[in-house]
């Protein structure tokens, strides 16, 4: 517990200076849903990731049993550093092509899209991902690595790296790398990703562009994106967001209602807020903060 206090503290800190020194947008620190986003990085880290570290190892002792032994060795017989471009290589594959499915294929996205419902993007809304999403994820990336018997503390090493470089390009930064960028990409080419209306065309890479540009999904215009998240209502709380996916639309449909998943539980949310709100004595959501307000009343949908 007191790993992952510490490293949000160091985090904070390092991202407080990048992005107050290289801001692409104006950005408050505490901004709206920021308590949501940290609810989702505690989450990770008491919870989660330990679910994910167990299941990887789980799949990598199951796959030693596969007749792989003959291409393991031939890999091993590259010098090192060809050894982690190739496995560098693969794994940008495997995710580019996961990432994508993810927004096309309606089982993946309704997991998925809770990443994109975050309308403000610092270091901090990266951790902003579903569980189920975020095991897969790790996964398919580190798959090929797995199958080619890299040991699992190569693999490890790899997951860091990929986890900080994931905060990097969420970063409210506008560094640019120069001609670096065509091998790693800048965090604006992933705050493209998740412009509200671009977020389901472009820069599904999660390290190098290369593969964005290769599969025709590369995406760098001029301007910089400002508007972050997805079109469709969306529950907003942490819980919300949590089990809104979960929820097959039979079930709803059984009820009698002909709402989604997400409309029931944003529905919930609403009257939960009402309560509480009437519970402090307030007059409803109407009488609460500016924050309480945008949350559940100034979007589309919102209002009851
Ligand atoms: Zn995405
Ligand atoms: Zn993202």
């Amino acid at each position: 517990m007191w790993v992952a206090a510490l490293f949000f503290g160091v985090m904070s800190v390092l991202f407080w200076a990048l992005e107050r020194s290289f801001p692409a947008r104006r950005e408050r620190v505490f901004r709206s849903e920021w308590g949501t986003d940290f609810l989702f990085y505690a989450g990770q880290a008491v919870v989660w990731n330990g679910a994910v570290v167990s299941g990887l190892v789980l799949v990598a002792q199951v796959t030693t049993a596969l007749p792989l032994g003959g291409l393991r060795d031939s890999v091993r017989s590259l010098p090192l550093w060809a050894q982690i471009a190739l496995i560098i290589v693969l794994c940008d594959v495997a995710i580019y092509w996961f990432h994508r499915a993810s927004h096309a294929l309606p089982l993946l996205w309704r997991f998925h899209r809770v990443h994109h419902t975050t309308e403000h993007l610092d270091w901090l809304a990266a951790y902003r991902e579903h569980p189920i999403d975020g095991f897969f994820t790790r996964l398919v990336e580190n798959l090929p690595a797995i199958l080619l018997g890299f040991p699992l503390e190569v693999i490890a090493g790899f997951v860091a790296f990929r986890g900080l470089w994931g905060l990097f390009i969420h970063s409210n930064v506008s560094i640019r790398l120069g001609p670096l960028e065509w091998l790693v990409g800048a965090p604006r080419l992933h705050h493209w990703h998740h412009e509200k209306s671009e977020n389901n065309h472009c820069n599904f890479a999660n390290l190098s562009p290369i593969m964005d540009r290769l599969f025709g999904t590369f995406y760098d215009p001029e301007a910089a994106p400002l508007r972050f998240g997805i079109a469709e209502p969306s529950p907003r709380s942490y819980l919300g967001q949590l089990v809104a996916p979960l929820v097959p639309a039979w079930s709803v449909r059984a009820f009698g209602g002909s709402r989604s998943a997400d409309e029931v539980v944003t529905r919930l949310e609403h009257a939960s807020a009402h309560a509480a709100a009437r519970w402090f004595g307030r007059t409803g959501v109407h009488g609460a903060s500016p924050s309480i307000r945008h949350r559940w009343l100034d979007r589309p949908g919102g209002a009851d």
